[in-house]
């Protein structure tokens, strides 16, 4: 069976399921083989009828006597059976199926699991899971069914569903198609690999996350799927550092010290410990011949720009160009305010080079899209990629790197996103990695607190009397889903209507969410710019990429389905002016380590500690939304197990170190590139 084939062209499986399981990213035979479950029910205790007990989890085999609906008061099917094994008999009830006296005969050998229950006079089964056992029924009950039944009986697998589409369907369709899909795969992880991780195949392993025997398995399969996903990641990633490496020839530049030390004087603050350090690692690659690959990382507001401009202004005084690619126009335009600022004082002529305006300068900021085709008059020496918020694009700076003919420019990225230098290192293993994890000095600490629904109106009250003195509020509506579909959009516009009634008639309220089209998005943060409206209540995807001086708070409804990063980021837009700042969390979550999650706000205010903590609690896939980006698409692997990714990190080093081609590995050849094409330079 081709691992590619599309999913409706298995028999059994048609359009009608294609569609729904898209939402599962479902799209081939192969991705419902890697689909996995994210917990079984442990039903594999099959007892004698005689034996089993009140409160347990059973399974038991016998066969059906009689079986019929009941009709109760309120109208409602009761479906009443017994089941018979040598040992005796037991009542089963099901509620609202009326139907399972189509499908459950008496006579039928039959599996059932579930929790017994006592009504009182003996135990019971109530709607327990069953299935017809088709095979004949033998006389010993101990060889029944071991191996023969999916449903029952055994550590039964439940998957992420979704209409249309149960566990119960994706067990017996991945039941079938399984046997056939391993006939046909070979183990992609070298031999030696697996037996120094002391791993399992991947036959086994598949075998064993789908329909485990015992507890051992399925741990066995978890460490070898998740050995797998990092592995991938690690090559895919040493490789890239490589061939970058290994080809490229950057313009090696001098760092004049004197003028350097006067850059440094004329700067209007006094740069932090950590620009300093990022400034100096960055120098230190412009003296290298090989091209540079800089992460660099840092807090809306922690100084990036400047680390930037440094190495703009040497590459200057080496008589070499540089670039700036900007997201999107406005912050092209932003950028060249900034730079001009730090960077006309010493003669450096700043350009602009987007849709509304082309003008090329020494350095030249433009959006992404338009300096792809941006011919330069000056060798250009550095490219600097600003990707704010974006995750996972870091790789897309070496897009530019066409630009200079023989001479591939040295490459820095910024970003606002706290990646955790451990996941950084995980993901972005071919950067090298600058934090700024210090802000400069005199910003204003935005006082936050997590409000229990006790306190909501409290909380309303509060932002009123900010209103009142003048200030401006946001208020972010609860996080319906990861992306903005009419669901969030609805969930937006009744929290819009029910908030109305909180605030006094005076209180002038604006609504923003992802459905607007660009002019009403425009129009709405322009009002709010102005202060003719007062609170502007937006959805959770919203870029709320504004700033606004004037507002003081930033309220977040269910603040529990976010990352803390996430919520460190919104609560960034507020604190930008002279007026005290606050952050409000509205939780309905009592989990105490829900609880506990969000206080770290109450006491931290540095992205990259708050991201460390979602580390440690939630995962690496819940933090910024990293499991839904499709840029990494972790199921088991969990980025917080450092062992787990050192040993990945090792094997692939290992691996690389005598076959930096792959070329005695076509089948792992053939899967990094399948599963990440982008992740390979070409040459
Ligand atoms: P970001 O990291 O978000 O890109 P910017 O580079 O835009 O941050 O800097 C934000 C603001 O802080 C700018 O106005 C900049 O001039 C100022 N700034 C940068 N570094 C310092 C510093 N060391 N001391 C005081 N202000 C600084
Ligand atoms: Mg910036």
């Amino acid at each position: 069976m081709d691992p590619d084939l599309t999913i409706s062209k298995i028999t059994g499986i048609g359009k009608y399921y294609e569609y729904q399981l898209r939402k599962l990213n479902i799209n081939t035979v192969e991705d419902l083989i890697y689909h996995f479950p994210f917990r079984y029910d442990d039903f594999s205790q099959i007892k004698t009828i005689e034996n089993i007990q009140t409160g347990e989890v059973a399974s038991i085999q016998g066969v059906i006597w009689q079986i019929k609906n009941v009709r109760t008061r309120s109208g409602k099917f009761v479906t009443v059976a017994t089941v018979a094994d040598q040992s005796g008999t037991v009542e089963i009830i099901w509620f609202n199926q009326p139907y399972l006296t189509q499908t459950l005969k008496p006579g039928m050998q039959i599996s059932l699991s579930g929790k017994i229950q006592f009504d009182g006079f003996r135990p019971k089964l109530i709607s327990p899971s069953y299935e017809i056992l088709k095979s004949a029924v033998s006389q010993s009950r101990s060889d029944l069914v071991q191996g023969l039944t999916l449903h029952t009986g055994r550590l039964v697998p439940i998957y992420p569903e979704t209409e249309g589409v149960s566990s119960k369907w994706l067990r017996a369709k991945i039941a079938k198609i399984l046997p056939d899909y391993l006939k046909n795969t070979e183990d992609f992880v070298p031999k030696q690999t697996l037996d120094r991780q002391k791993l399992a195949n991947l036959t086994n392993a598949l075998n064993y996350i789908h329909f485990p025997k015992s507890q051992d398995e399925i741990e066995k399969a978890k460490k070898r799927l998740a050995f797998d996903e990092l592995f991938l990641i690690q090559l895919a990633s040493q490789l890239r550092k490589m061939n970058w490496q290994k080809t490229k020839i950057a313009p090696e530049m001098k760092v004049d010290k004197e003028k350097f030390t006067k850059f440094t004087k004329m700067l209007p603050f006094k740069l932090t410990d950590a620009q300093k350090r990022a400034i100096d690692e960055l120098l230190s690659d412009l003296k290298k011949e090989t091209p540079a690959n800089r992460l660099l990382e840092g807090d809306v507001g922690s100084g990036k720009t400047v680390v930037a401009a440094a190495a703009i202004f040497v590459a200057h005084l080496n008589g070499y160009a540089s670039l700036v690619a900007a997201p999107t126009e406005i912050l092209a335009f932003q950028h060249q305010e900034t730079l001009a600022k730090t960077l006309s004082a010493h003669g450096i002529n700043v350009g602009i080079w987007t849709a509304s305006k082309k003008q090329k300068g020494d350095v030249t900021i433009g959006t992404h899209a338009l300096l792809n085709n941006f011919k330069p008059e000056k060798t250009t020496a550095l490219v600097v990629v600003d990707e704010q918020h974006r995750f996972g694009v870091a790789q897309r700076g070496q897009l530019f790197i066409n630009q200079s003919g023989k001479l591939t420019p040295h490459l820095l990225t910024m970003t606002a996103t706290p990646i955790p230098r451990t996941l950084a290192l995980t993901l972005y293993g071919d950067l090298d990695l600058s934090i700024l994890d210090e802000m400069p000095k005199g910003r204003q600490k935005i006082a936050t607190f997590v409000v229990p629904n006790a306190k909501r109106n409290k909380a309303y009250k509060f932002i009123e009397e900010q209103v009142k003195g003048g200030r401006q509020a946001f208020i972010i509506t609860p996080f319906v889903e990861p992306s903005e579909t009419m669901t969030s959009v609805k969930a937006a516009v009744q929290e819009f209507e029910k908030l109305k009634t909180k605030f006094a008639k005076s209180v002038k309220l604006g609504l923003l969410h992802g459905k607007l089209k660009s002019k009403g998005k425009e129009a709405a943060i322009k009002k709010f710019r102005k202060g003719a409206i007062d609170i502007l209540v937006a959805t959770p995807v919203v870029e709320v990429g504004i700033d606004v001086p004037n507002a003081t708070i930033m309220m977040i409804e269910s603040a529990e389905r976010f990352g803390l990063a996430q919520l460190h980021q919104l609560r960034g837009r507020v604190g930008r002016g002279k007026h005290k700042s606050y952050c409000f969390l509205f939780t309905n979550s009592n989990s105490p380590n829900s609880l506990k999650r969000l206080r770290s706000m109450e006491k931290i205010n540095i992205g990259f500690e708050l991201a460390e903590i979602d580390l440690k609690m939630r995962g690496s896939g819940e933090i910024f939304g990293l499991r839904q980006s499709g840029f990494i698409n972790l199921k088991v692997a969990d980025l917080a197990d450092r062992k787990a990714v050192s040993e990945a990190q090792n094997e692939a080093k290992e691996l690389l170190s005598f076959d930096s081609s792959l070329k005695n590995f076509p089948l792992l050849s053939q899967k990094l590139n399948k599963l990440q094409p982008e992740y390979i330079q070409p040459n």
